[in-house]
C-alpha cells in the first residue's frame, strides 16, 4: 500500500520534489476499527495553507509524515459492530490507499442518492461551504445580484446554483480562460460570466452588472475583492470564503486598495470557516438531496487516476487545471 508524505515545506508554489511516494504495510484493525481502503481522496486548496509551518485554524502537517485529507473507501476489514465490511464510509485519512480507523472516525455514506465521490464534493463540506456563505454569512436576499469568483471550481459552480435556489434574479462568475468562461454560462447555469485573465476585471464586471451587485461569494481574494468592492450596491454583503490568489505567496500581499468604500456603501465582510456551521449540514443534506434528484443542482468533477498522480492533481487544482471538484481515483486492490 502506499501514501503520500510531505518531504519538505513548500516556499511559494509547491514542487514535486516536496512530496514522496511511500510503501507502507497494510494494518490490521484491532478492536473497535475498520481498515478501508480508500476509492477517491480530496485535494483542496486549504492543504497549501497546511504545508506551510504556521499556526491556523487547522495544525501544519508534519515533515516526514502522510498528509491528510477528506476521502471515501469501502470497508474491508472489521472488528466493529457498527461499520460492516462493504461499508461505503467518509473519513479523513486520504493521500494513502489503505487505512485503520477507530470505527467512531467513519461515516457510513447513502451511495443510492449520489455516487461516493459526491461526498468529498457537493454532498459534503464543498456544498455546505457554499450554503453556509450564502443562507448566514452573506445571506442571499430575493432579487440580488450575485458575484462568486473562482466560479469554475468546486464551490463556485455550487455556489452559482444555491445562489439562484436562494432567489438571486442575476449570478455571475469569474474564472480563468475562455473555454471555463463559457461552460458557466452554458452549462453551470451562470447568466453571465467573466474570464479574468481577458482584460480588466473591474470593467469586465460593470459590463456584466450593470446596476451593481448585492452579494460577493469570495474564492479568490485580491484583485476579484478589490473590483467587488467597487461593484458592491449600498448594504452589500461579502462572504470571504477563500483568498486562493495568494496561497503561494512567499510574503505579505498588498491587500485591496479601496476598503474604504466598505463605509459609506454600508458594507458587510465577514470571513468563515465551514467546520464552524455544521449546524446547518442535516438542513443542507435534505435540500442537496432534492436538488440532485430533480436535477437542479448539477456539479462537475476532473478525475485524476491513481495515487502517483496525486500530488499532480494538488498542483494542477492550484493552477486551475480543475473544472468543480478536483479528485484523485485510486484504484487500489
Ligand atoms: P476550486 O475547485 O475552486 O479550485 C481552485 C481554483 O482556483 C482553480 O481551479 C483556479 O481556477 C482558481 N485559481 C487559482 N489561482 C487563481 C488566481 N490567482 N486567481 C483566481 N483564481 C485562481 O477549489 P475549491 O472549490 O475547493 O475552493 C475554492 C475556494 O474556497 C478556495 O479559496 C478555498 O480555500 C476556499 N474554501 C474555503 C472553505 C472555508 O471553510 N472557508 C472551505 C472550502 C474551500 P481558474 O482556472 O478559474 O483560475
Amino acid at each position: 500500500s502506499r501514501e503520500i508524505r510531505l518531504a519538505a515545506r513548500p516556499v511559494g508554489e509547491p514542487r514535486p520534489s516536496d512530496f514522496t511516494l511511500a510503501e507502507v504495510a497494510v494494518g490490521e484493525p484491532q478492536a473497535g476499527e475498520v481498515l478501508v481502503r480508500n476509492d477517491w481522496m480530496s485535494v483542496d486548496p486549504y492543504m497549501r495553507g497546511r504545508m506551510n509551518d504556521v499556526k491556523s485554524y487547522t495544525p501544519p502537517f508534519k515533515l516526514g509524515a502522510a498528509l491528510d485529507g477528506a476521502a471515501v473507501g469501502t470497508v474491508i476489514a472489521s472488528e466493529s459492530a457498527d461499520v460492516p465490511v462493504g461499508a461505503t464510509v467518509l473519513h479523513g485519512a486520504g493521500w494513502r490507499e489503505h487505512a485503520v480507523l477507530p470505527a467512531g472516525h467513519v461515516r457510513i455514506v447513502d451511495t443510492s442518492i449520489a455516487p461516493a465521490q459526491a461526498y468529498l464534493g457537493a454532498l459534503g463540506m464543498v456544498g455546505l461551504t457554499a450554503y453556509a456563505g450564502l443562507v448566514r454569512i452573506a445571506p442571499v436576499e430575493k432579487g440580488d445580484v450575485v458575484f462568486v469568483s473562482g466560479a469554475a471550481g468546486a464551490v463556485g459552480i455550487l455556489a452559482g446554483r444555491i445562489a439562484r435556489h436562494l432567489g438571486a434574479s442575476r449570478v455571475i462568475g469569474s474564472a480563468g480562460g475562455p473555454d471555463k468562461a463559457r461552460r458557466l454560462v452554458e452549462e453551470f447555469g451562470y447568466d453571465a460570466a467573466i474570464d479574468y485573465r481577458a482584460g480588466d476585471l473591474a470593467e469586465q464586471l460593470a459590463a456584466a452588472a450593470p446596476d451593481g451587485i448585492d452579494v460577493y461569494f469570495d474564492n479568490v481574494g485580491g484583485d476579484h475583492l478589490q473590483a467587488a468592492l467597487g461593484a458592491l450596491n449600498t448594504n452589500g454583503r461579502v462572504a470571504l470564503c477563500g483568498a486562493i490568489s495568494v496561497y503561494n505567496a512567499a510574503g505579505p500581499v498588498p491587500g485591496p486598495n479601496n476598503l474604504g468604500l466598505a463605509i459609506g456603501k454600508r458594507l458587510s465582510l465577514r470571513g468563515f470557516i465551514v467546520t464552524d456551521h455544521q449546524d446547518l449540514a442535516t438542513e443542507y443534506a435534505q435540500l442537496a438531496a432534492g436538488w440532485l434528484a430533480d436535477g437542479s443542482l448539477k456539479y462537475s468533477e476532473t478525475v485524476v487516476d491513481g495515487i502517483d498522480n496525486a500530488v499532480d492533481a494538488f498542483l494542477g487544482l492550484l493552477r486551475g487545471a480543475n473544472t468543480g471538484k478536483m479528485l484523485v481515483r485510486l484504484n487500489a486492490s
